[in-house]
């Protein structure tokens, strides 16, 4: 195995482990205009996109994510980049690997394609499963030690991107769902339960499964949806990434509610829960996470 895999899963099961925050929205505070691809910027704005990953390296994160969730063919083809997916994601793989050295692991990560699979959409399975295979594979060549697979909504696209990861050669893969209140309890928006989404991925090979970001959850939301992730976990450690509120428009930015003080309190009730990896997605900061490290049990 991969020596930074296996301390990875070493420290793992010593400790829990802090994960970063968003790196989209940092990256707009520093000039990225809404709209435009962020991945564009591993090879245009590289010292920008370091800045993002050494300001959480500085807070505390265990785990830096590549800035590369836009980085399959479909999405980077919307931005006339469909032909850079090896370069904009190995180049961002770089980027994050040089800035953690040996303090902290580097995450690959994948997010949805951006369309819908057949029979609702017109993308086929094997057309998704080349691109996802194509971007893992850049990530790890990059020298991303985990691919995280996250924002899933669809099973059947996070089993693609989890198996196509498996198949480059990933020896760690992390699979994450983007859940949303219902009548019924939390679904993804496609409507699938916390039980039949981590059955799905862990059946394709996830090693950590969780949630991510999410559509008008609470932190309290967040509690409750981590004890029903680890209830059906399998046994696998439970990562959670709570977006910082839902965002909101106000004189014409973008504001996220839930500060860094709120993200610290939630912690204990997280690991209470079963969370292993906490971190933080979309509106979350260095400073929320340097407040979260503070509420972790000292290593
Ligand atoms: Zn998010």
């Amino acid at each position: 195995m991969n020596p930074r895999v296996a301390s990875f899963l070493a420290a793992l099961a010593r400790r829990p482990l802090l994960g970063d925050g968003a790196t989209g929205t940092q990256l707009q505070r520093i000039g990225l205009a809404p709209g435009v691809s962020g991945e564009l910027w591993n090879t245009t704005q590289p010292d920008r996109v370091q800045l993002v990953h050494s300001a959480y390296l500085a807070a505390g994160a265990d785990l830096l994510t590549t800035n590369t969730f836009g980085g399959t063919s479909y999405v980077l083809a919307g931005h006339g980049a469909g032909a850079r997916v090896h370069e904009l994601n190995l180049a961002g793989a770089r980027l994050a690997r040089e800035i953690a050295g040996d303090r902290a692991w580097v995450l690959g990560d994948i997010g949805p394609f951006g369309g819908m699979l057949e029979p609702l959409g017109e993308a086929t399975a094997d057309e998704v499963a080349v691109a996802f295979r194509q971007q893992a594979a850049a990530l790890l060549e990059g020298g991303a030690d985990i691919i995280l697979v996250e924002t899933m909504s669809d099973p059947a696209e996070a089993v693609l991107a989890v198996q196509a990861a498996r198949g480059a050669g990933a020896e760690c893969v992390i699979a994450t769902f983007t859940y949303q209140q219902s009548a019924a309890g939390y679904r993804t928006m496609m409507g699938n339960t916390v039980a039949d989404t981590l059955a799905a991925v862990i059946a394709a090979g996830a090693d950590i499964v969780g949630a991510n970001c999410g559509t008008e959850l609470s932190l309290d939301d967040y509690v409750k949806l981590t004890a029903e992730l680890a209830a059906h976990a399998a046994g696998r450690p439970v990562i959670v990434q709570p977006n910082a509120g839902s965002p909101r428009l106000v004189h014409g930015k973008i504001l996220y509610d839930e500060s860094a003080a709120q993200f610290a309190a939630a912690v204990p009730r997280f690991l209470a829960a079963g969370a292993r990896i906490v971190g933080g997605c979309c509106g979350s900061t260095p400073e929320h996470i340097v407040a979260m490290g503070k509420k972790f049990p000292k290593a």
